[in-house]
């Protein structure tokens, strides 16, 4: 490798800064940004993500052209610090950990204390006042994680969790407490600790086949590969799989001066977000533990201290804070946090580490929140001028926002509910379901679609395909910055964690929670905003009413381009609609108003009209049908009062439309005066081979234009009513599944001339409203230049346009989609997000073709695909006037459509 591999930092300067994220990892540059801001940072260095790429391609190469600059950077390091690796009387430690360019909690390797062997061991006891307790205790923390990272992992040994070596380990360690009659680790003597790294060292050889190695730079470069093989361990894999992280981005590897917080009773480390990442609140907010390395805040092996007054909760409010216990160190803590968020305008997530009494800056990133955190934090940094309107709509992710519509537990239910337990509310909302205790059941029950709880003893990042799968969390130990309450934050998932109650036999498949027993299957409810558990299944409710949000999607709405409209086929639906914010009906689907309903009539006519076999059977049925028409699509104009509705004609699958009901066949002869034998002919004529391309759409209207005049009949006349009440309908009568201008000439004529009569019955002179097309078979797209002579707006049927550009059924894909996937065939669904190389070059054309010949066509999207971010980014992109969405999806359409626009 020709480039630059290392990248050095410390001493108020580095090689690097924060906007080298691609490069050094986000840890890497970041760290590298906090010592040129002169934050005290112990001095490292950071090997380049490129050299992750080169390292899997050739290990051996990659590590020889390393090792000069390696030992260049080393030597800054030694120089600054007055230490060296290796070195009898002086010794440095280092830690080597992972950073990739976007952050993955837990999801690879870290080891402490390199540098440790039997050479170096007596000098860092005199370093340190000769306190030989921490000396043996950073010494078996390494052989721990070096066996079980570098020589067992890395080694590509993969034993059963309980028969790895870690477990291993810390089963020795269990024992010797026991005996001891110790209750937590910090009561292990420096002669208990010396003799634990004996056994360990004697375990490590009996199980590895290995001897532990003595040497400082066999030590380092063991870390430095193992860092490496872990972007290809199985749980950064997953995660990577699960967020989308492309594999070839690889890791950078950060090589960093061991500070110590495990020195004694004036040292502490810890983790601190600038801002409460649960709910947003502008306090500084964290957790840290006294005489401990960093591993045991997130690891969730002791329940962790409050740094402050307002990071208390129930389940930590009786332990001293940092703000008492270490003032001093606090008041500068607080200040470089203060002082990192200005600097970064966001929140930042920070480890910190105090030294007998000295503070260090490990780590700051910016931190995860969950949805309703993400909405009043950039609501709050906006109102407080950290940033402007533009920034504050990119802080909310659309997947974050969804999390604000999410459901919760019906709040009447819950109040007359004891909770079971309290553990810390890690992720917010409410979730039930039914109890599994393993990552695999999780994934399977999910399969077999059941929702499910995953109850766990501690929190571990193997877990992650478990945790998606769940609809809830609850672990009986960890704290709010353990790793599963990281990962679920991120996801939005209802999480409770450090739940001391809740006690695991994962032989027996059982929980005790108090003093209540449960089995695999059981219900359990979880709050995740509180962290109540209870008995049960309580009822949800969804939780949209959200003044906060409101606000935020006002904001989004001041910078958004696209209009946003909705696709709904009842006055129900439009009013909710239009409370999520929609600015229209992109959609009237015609056929779906005889879904649901209550009552049978409507479909029964709708059907009777579909089975018509003469004219006169088919007049009749739609002069029965027209009132009802009329009524709904009435009800809609009225409820849009002003907006845009766009109606569509109907565009029925027939021979879904004929009932299968032996006593609703038996109604429909005997109304149509026909046999029963007559009706099967009937039916059996209307069946098709594609019915998806079969006689639907503007086909049917071109075959019987009286069905086609009763539709558009009955949307001037609702419209004209409405005027005559003194409303303001406005409706857009849209033509579906056209391939040419002719058909469109064809309807075109019809409801011109309808239009007259509608306007000469109710005695007006006008009645505002377009005649338009749906874009959705691939021909229409081709010859839009020409379908615009007739048509005032187009708009992208996306579902069926996806389905005939790619040739795919999209009632079928299921079959070979995740063969596709897996194959890297497809990148994704194309009928979840738009294919924006092959079908949205159909889309650009026909907009283009299309505004040559019209230049103020109104061009909108009604497919699926247009409550999707990244169709939507496209759509406007593109140039469209708007897009239009389920109302569920309205108000992660305007803030797509915000950051499409400031992006
Ligand atoms: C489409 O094809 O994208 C569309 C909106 O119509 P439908 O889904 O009803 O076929
Ligand atoms: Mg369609």
């Amino acid at each position: 490798m020709a480039k630059k591999q290392v990248y050095f930092f410390g001493g108020g300067k580095a090689e690097g800064n924060a906007a080298m994220k691609n490069l050094l990892g986000g840890k890497g540059a970041n760290l590298a940004e906090m010592a040129n801001i002169g934050v005290p940072v112990p001095p490292g260095f950071t090997i380049t993500t490129d050299v992750c790429t080169y390292y899997f391609q050739n290990k051996k190469a990659c590590q020889a052209g390393l090792k000069v600059e390696v030992q260049k950077a080393l030597t800054k390091v030694e120089k600054l610090m007055g230490k060296k690796l290796g070195d009898p009387e002086n010794p440095l430690l280092v830690s080597v950990r992972s950073g990739a360019r976007r952050s993955m909690p837990g999801m690879m390797e870290t080891v402490l204390n390199i540098g440790l062997t039997s050479k170096t061991i007596p000098g860092l006891v005199k370093q340190s006042s000769g306190n030989e307790r921490f000396v043996y205790d950073s010494y078996r923390r390494l052989i721990m994680m070096y066996s079980d990272v570098v020589m067992e992992k890395a080694a590509g040994i993969e034993p059963a969790d309980e028969e790895g070596i870690r477990k291993q380990l810390e089963k020795i360690m269990a024992q010797m407490k026991a005996q001891k009659g110790y209750k937590g680790d910090t009561d292990l003597t420096a002669g208990d600790l010396k003799k634990l790294c004996e056994l360990f060292k004697a375990k490590v050889k009996e199980v590895l086949k290995k001897d532990f190695p003595d040497d400082a730079t066999e030590q380092i470069w063991g870390g430095i590969c193992a860092v490496f093989d872990s972007w290809n361990g199985k749980r950064a894999v997953s995660y990577r799989k699960i967020e989308g992280i492309p594999d070839e981005w690889g890791t950078a590897v950060n090589v960093q001066t061991m500070v110590f917080g495990n020195m004694g009773e004036d040292s502490a480390t810890g983790v601190a977000f600038t801002r409460n990442p649960g709910n947003g609140e502008n306090n500084f907010y964290g957790e840290y533990l006294i005489n401990a390395q960093g591993e045991d805040v997130v690891a969730g092996i002791r329940t962790p201290a409050p740094i402050n007054e307002s990071s208390k909760s129930e389940h930590n409010k009786n332990l001293v804070s940092l703000e008492k216990a270490m003032p001093k160190p606090y008041k500068e803590l607080f200040a470089i946090q203060r002082r990192l968020e200005k600097h970064y305008k966001d929140m930042q997530d920070i480890e910190f580490t105090i030294e007998k009494g000295r503070l260090y800056m490990l780590q700051c990133r910016i931190g995860k929140r969950n949805g309703p955190a993400a909405v009043r934090m950039a609501m709050d940094m906006l109102k407080e001028k950290l940033i402007k309107k533009e920034e504050a709509v990119m802080r909310v992710t659309p997947s974050q926002l969804d999390e604000l519509l999410h459901p919760i537990i019906d709040p009447k239910a819950e109040k007359n509910c004891q909770p079971l337990a309290k553990g810390l509310p890690a992720g917010p909302g409410g979730a039930n379901g039914q109890i599994v205790f393993s990552a695999v059941d999780a994934v399977e029950w999910k399969k077999q679609g059941k929702k499910v709880v995953l109850v766990r003893e501690e929190t571990n990042p193997e877990d992650v395909e478990g945790m998606r799968a769940a609809q809830g969390i609850l672990t009986a130990r960890g704290g709010m910055t353990s790793h599963a309450a990281l990962v679920a934050r991120g996801w939005g998932k209802c999480c409770i964690v450090g739940c001391g109650a809740v006690h695991v036999d994962y032989a027996k498949k059982e929980v005790r929670i108090g003093d209540k027993m449960f089995r695999e299957g059981d219900w359990l409810t979880l709050n995740g905003t509180k962290g109540n558990v209870y008995e049960g299944q309580l009822p949800m409710i969804d939780a949209s009413e959200n003044k906060m949000l409101n606000d935020f999607l006002k904001v989004c709405d001041s910078l958004k381009k696209l209009g946003i409209r909705t696709n709904a086929e009842t006055p129900d639906d439009a009013k909710k609609a239009r409370q999520f914010g929609a600015e229209g009906i992109g959609l009237f689907r015609t056929e779906h108003m005889f879904y649901g309903k209550g009552s049978d009539e409507p479909l029964f006519v709708l059907r009777k009209m579909i089975i018509s076999k003469t004219e006169e059977e088919r007049k009749k049925a739609l002069e029965e049908l027209f009132p009802y028409v009329k009524r709904d699509i009435k009800g809609t104009l009225e409820a849009m009062d002003g907006l845009p509705v766009v109606v569509r004609l109907l565009d029925p699958p027939l021979h879904e439309f004929v009932p299968r009901d032996p006593a609703k066949l038996e109604q429909l002869a005997k109304d149509l005066n026909i046999t029963l034998d007559e009706l099967a002919k009937r039916a059996d004529n209307l069946h098709e081979s594609n019915p998806m391309m079969g006689h639907r759409g503007v086909r049917l209207g071109i075959t019987y234009p009286e069905v086609s005049a009763m539709q558009i009949r009955a949307i001037f006349e609702a419209a004209a009513e409405l005027i005559k009440e003194g409303k303001k309908p406005y409706p857009e009568i849209m033509i579906p599944v056209v391939c040419d201008v002719k058909e469109l000439t064809d309807q075109m004529t019809i409801a011109r001339q309808i239009y007259k009569e509608v306007l000469a019955k109710y005695n007006l002179k006008n009645m505002k409203h377009m005649l338009g097309t749906m874009i959705e078979i691939p021909r229409a797209a081709i010859v839009a230049d020409k379908i615009a002579q007739e048509a005032e707006f187009f708009s992208y049927g996306t579902n069926d346009l996806t389905q005939m550009g790619f040739g795919f059924s999209r009632d079928d894909i299921g079959g070979f989609l995740p063969d596709y996937l897996k194959k890297n065939i497809l990148p994704g669904d194309p009928f979840q997000s738009i294919d924006q190389e092959g079908i949205g070059e159909l889309i650009k054309m026909g907009i283009q073709r299309g505004r040559k010949t019209r230049k103020d066509l109104e061009v909108g999207i009604c497919g699926e695909h247009g409550g999707e971010p990244k169709s939507i980014d496209f759509c406007h992109r593109v140039g469209m006037d708007y897009v239009s969405c389920s109302p569920f999806r309205v108000p992660i359409a305007r803030l797509a459509a915000a950051q499409a626009a400031v992006s």
